[in-house]
């Protein structure tokens, strides 16, 4: 259909009008159920080769419009077949990354809105939630109150725990350099070498070199030994050094270790250091206050980040970064140009999220998060967070107690690190036929330099019978 055929059937333009909206939206809408629906139906792995996806859309982009039926049968034809599952119950890999239904039509409504949030004059209710909802959030995961935005701190959402701790590093940067008067070449970071690699790709992007960075080893728990930051602090200082950021973290992703946060927090303030805490993973869990010891000495830290987008049923991208200074963090971050003055940034009540973070332009993320916590309430997080726990308790246990396989961490939430007996060439041949099985998707990391296979427990569609089933397949392919 070119131009003069629009014009034939009385178009009045290409947009697609709200009755057609509404007609497509619920057919789009009734996709995605059909396929949360039917999930459990495709491997979870796909076996498409590279490339192959390609070679099944046309090499130019469509000249004239095209009927929306065409568009959601390629859906069929071309996406799921080429799909890595992370709804599947099966899926076992990485860390969770859920949506949800009450998620799904927040970031639906967030589209339509099309707000842009730069400024609180942009978007107040996209400003007013989202401060509200991290207020709540600091209270569901029972998090100090220094958190809060009605004291000197608050909370932004953010893409990712990425972009977050990049954040946080910027505002320690700043904060340093301003107390010392050293040039940036002077100024140390330091994490445990189980820490996530996003704080080496944000420590690059604020301008220090990888020889800035001090990488602590662990524990046999894989935590982080404080006597060896103390050390490596220690050290720095007396070389004229400035450390200017540590990161804890509870929850490192290869194994959920939980790195001691109250002796991190002593060198930490003896040095005068930014504490930031990763808890990006294992935050989550802190619905449950039966699991909030991991969060003891967090009164203390500079920052923290978590992802109700990997284990709180909120879909990507969901990160939360709360500052207990918030100036510290706009004061790195602010510059105002012309274009964006107005009366209710001057005035000094409103907060600009813009200054939270790298980007100008931000789109309507609470919806999603708000729609989550009143569809599922908090007793409700807890519930399904309890029972991915309890699962992978039990799994954990069947491990332990068959001599054909070994724990290769102590198991914590919904992890399970743990490698056959055997040694390594049988743990990596136990690791393909699992995942041959297109059932289940496991991935796999090295801890004390040995193949450790990771099961997580955390797929929102997961549930008793599904962890029965991969036990079932460790049990028979061991
Ligand atoms: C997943 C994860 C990250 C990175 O999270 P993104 O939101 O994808 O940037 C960082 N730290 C830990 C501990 C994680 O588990």
């Amino acid at each position: 259909m070119g131009v003069a055929t629009f014009r034939m059937m009385g178009r009045p333009s290409y947009h697609m009008t709200p009755d057609e909206l509404r007609r497509w939206g619920h057919a789009a809408v009734d996709w995605v159920a059909d396929y949360l629906d039917t999930i459990e139906q495709h491997p979870v792995l796909t076996d498409v080769a590279p490339g192959q996806v390609r070679s099944w859309l046309p090499p130019s982009p469509p000249a004239d419009p095209e009927p929306f039926d065409a568009v959601l049968a390629d859906l069929d034809r071309v996406v799921v077949p080429a799909t890595t599952h992370w709804q599947h119950p099966g899926f076992h890999a990485y860390f969770p990354a859920n949506t949800s239904g009450p998620a799904i039509l927040g970031d639906i409504v967030s589209s339509g809105l099309g707000t842009q949030g730069m400024l609180w004059q942009t978007g107040p209710a996209c400003t007013e939630v989202e401060t509200h909802v991290l207020d709540w959030m600091v209270e569901a995961l029972g998090l100090p109150e220094r958190f809060l935005s009605t004291g000197a701190g608050g909370g932004v959402i953010q893409d990712s725990a990425s972009s977050a701790t990049l954040c946080a590093l910027l505002a320690a940067r700043e904060r340093a350099l301003a107390r010392t008067g050293v040039t940036i070449d002077r100024l140390t970071v330091y994490a445990s070498t189980q820490a996530h690699s996003s704080l080496e790709k944000g420590a690059r992007v604020a301008g220090l070199r990888p020889e800035q960075l001090r990488m602590i080893d662990v524990d046999d728990a894989f935590a982080l030994r404080p006597d060896l930051l103390a050390a490596a602090v220690g050290a720095d200082r007396a070389d004229g050094r400035v450390p200017c950021l540590v990161m804890a973290t509870i929850g490192t992703t290869s194994s959920l270790a939980v790195d001691p946060v109250p002796a991190i927090a002593d060198i930490a303030e003896g040095a005068g250091m930014w504490l930031h805490v990763d808890g990006a993973m294992a935050g989550s869990a802190a619905v449950c206050p039966e699991l909030r010891a991991m969060q003891a000495g967090f009164d203390r830290a500079d920052s923290y980040v978590t992802d109700p987008h990997k284990w709180l049923f909120t879909t990507f991208d969901c990160s939360l970064f709360w500052v207990a200074d918030r100036s510290a963090l706009v004061g790195a971050l602010s510059i105002l140009p012309e274009y964006l003055r107005n009366q209710a940034s001057e005035s000094g009540q409103v907060i600009d999220y813009r200054d939270w973070h790298v980007p100008l332009g931000r789109r309507f993320r609470s919806l999603k998060l708000w729609f989550v916590l009143r569809w599922y309430g908090v007793e409700g997080l807890r519930h399904h967070v309890r029972e991915h726990v309890r699962l992978a308790r039990e799994l954990a246990d069947r491990i332990a107690a068959d001599q054909r396989l070994e724990l290769a961490a102590p198991p914590h939430l919904n992890l399970v690190c743990f490698r056959h007996a055997d040694g390594e060439e049988a743990t990596e041949a136990l690791h393909r036929a699992l995942n041959a099985t297109g059932r289940v998707y496991l991935t796999h990391t090295r801890l004390a330099g040995r193949y450790v296979l990771r099961a997580s427990v955390g797929a929102w569609t997961t549930e008793q019978r599904h962890v029965d089933a991969l036990w079932r397949l460790v049990d028979e392919l061991a």
